[in-house]
C-alpha cells in the first residue's frame, strides 16, 4: 500500500521528518507533498520546500517527493495512493482533522485517512514555532534537519539587513 503525506512543510520540521520516516516502514511507498496554496504566502518557496524535503529523506526506501494543488483525493487517485496520512500532536489538531478526514471520505470513499500520533518530543513541534524561534535569532538546530537551519539562517538575516537599510 501507497501512502500521501500532504501538507505546507513551511518549512520541514524534524516532527514532519519523524512521520516520514516511520511511515517509510509502514508502507512500500510514501509520496511527500506540498501544496500549492494561492491563498498563501509561503515564507520558502516550493522549489525550497522541495529541495528541502528531498535532502532530508535521501536516505529513505519509497519516498518520493512533489506538490500539488486543488483536492487532496484527486491527487491521492491520481498518485494511485490508498491513504492520506495526517499527523495528530494535540486535541486541538484533531477537529480540524477529523472534519477534513470525513470531507475527503465523502468526496473519495476510496482513500482513506490514516492519523499517526507525533512523537511525544515533538509534539510541540510546529512550522510556524520554528519561524518565530528564528526570526528572533533562537537556535533551531534541534528542530529541523541542517539543511533547513542553514535556509532559516539565511531567511532572516536577509530579511533583518533589508529591515536595517530601509529603516
Ligand atoms: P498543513 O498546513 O497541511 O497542516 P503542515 O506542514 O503544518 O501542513 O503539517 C503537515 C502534516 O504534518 C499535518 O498532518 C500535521 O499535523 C503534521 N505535523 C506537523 N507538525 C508535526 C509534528 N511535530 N509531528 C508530527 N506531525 C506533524
Amino acid at each position: 500500500m501507497r501512502a500521501l503525506y500532504p501538507g505546507s512543510f513551511d518549512p520541514l520540521t524534524l516532527g514532519h521528518l519523524d512521520l516520514i520516516e516511520r511511515a517509510s516502514s509502514l508502507f512500500e511507498g510514501v509520496v511527500v507533498a506540498v501544496l500549492r496554496n494561492p491563498l498563501k504566502t509561503p515564507a520558502f518557496s516550493l522549489e525550497q520546500r522541495l529541495h528541502q524535503i528531498r535532502q532530508a529523506t535521501g536516505h529513505l526506501q519509497g519516498v518520493e517527493v512533489g506538490s500539488f494543488e486543488g483536492l487532496t483525493v484527486s491527487f491521492a487517485q491520481q498518485q494511485r495512493t490508498e491513504v492520506i496520512l495526517r499527523g495528530l500532536r494535540a486535541m486541538s489538531d484533531f477537529e480540524y482533522e477529523l472534519q477534513i478526514a470525513h470531507t475527503n471520505k465523502s468526496l473519495a470513499p476510496d482513500v482513506e485517512t490514516l492519523f499517526l500520533a507525533t512523537a511525544v518530543h515533538h509534539s510541540f513541534l510546529s512550522s510556524s514555532v520554528v519561524r518565530e524561534v528564528a526570526r528572533f535569532g533562537g537556535d533551531v538546530s534541534h528542530l529541523v534537519p541542517t539543511g533547513v537551519a542553514d535556509d532559516l539562517t539565511r531567511l532572516f538575516n536577509r530579511m533583518n539587513s533589508s529591515q536595517n537599510r530601509n529603516g
